[in-house]
C-alpha cells in the first residue's frame, strides 16, 4: 500500500518541514497497491525532503497519488527555486548538485530514486510546476491487481 509508506515518509519528515514553517499536503485519501519492495519508501522521503530543502520558508510541498492506466502516478510538487531545462536530465546522476549554495548535501537521492525505479521497472522525472516557480517530480509504478 503505498499510500500508507508516503504517509509515512511525510511524517518522518514533518519536524523538518515546520522547522521551515512549510506544510506537506497529502492527496489520498484511499489505499493503491504498487508492486515494490520496501525500500521504495526512500524514493517518497528523497523527493519529499529535496522539496523542503530546495523551497523557501512558508511555502508547501503538495504530494498526490492517482491511477495512470496500468500505474500508480505518485507526484510531489515544489514551489521552491526550481530546476532549469538543461538540468533537468542530469540531476538524476550521481554527485550532481545544480546550486551549491547554502544547502549541504551528497548529490546522492536522486541517483538512488533513479536507480531504485528502474529496478521497479516504473519512471521518474521531472517537470516545472504549471502554477508558476518550483518542480513537479512523478513517479509511475506498476499497479498491484489484487489486493493483498
Ligand atoms: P542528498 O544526497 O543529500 O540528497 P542533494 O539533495 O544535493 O544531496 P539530490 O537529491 O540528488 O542531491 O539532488 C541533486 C540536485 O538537484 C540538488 O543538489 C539540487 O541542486 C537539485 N534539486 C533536487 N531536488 C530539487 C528541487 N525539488 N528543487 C530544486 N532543485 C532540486
Ligand atoms: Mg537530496
Amino acid at each position: 500500500n503505498v499510500t500508507s509508506i508516503i504517509e509515512h515518509s511525510t511524517e518522518i519528515l514533518t519536524t523538518h518541514a515546520s522547522n521551515k514553517e512549510m506544510d506537506i499536503e497529502f492527496n489520498a485519501k484511499e489505499p493503491h497497491y504498487v508492486l515494490a519492495n520496501p525500500i521504495i519508501e526512500t524514493v517518497f522521503t528523497n523527493l519529499i525532503s529535496n522539496a523542503i530543502k530546495y523551497s523557501p520558508e512558508k511555502s508547501k510541498v503538495v504530494v498526490d497519488v492517482k491511477e495512470e492506466g496500468e500505474f500508480t502516478e505518485i507526484t510531489v510538487t515544489d514551489f521552491g527555486e526550481g530546476i532549469k531545462d538543461e538540468h533537468k536530465s542530469t540531476v538524476f546522476d550521481r554527485f550532481k548538485r545544480v546550486n551549491k549554495t547554502g544547502v549541504r548535501g551528497s548529490g546522492l537521492g536522486l541517483a538512488i530514486v533513479k536507480r531504485t525505479i528502474e529496478l521497479h521497472k516504473g519512471d521518474v522525472g521531472v517537470r516545472d510546476n504549471p502554477e508558476g516557480q518550483g518542480s513537479v517530480f512523478f513517479v509511475k509504478l506498476k499497479r498491484y491487481a489484487e489486493e493483498p
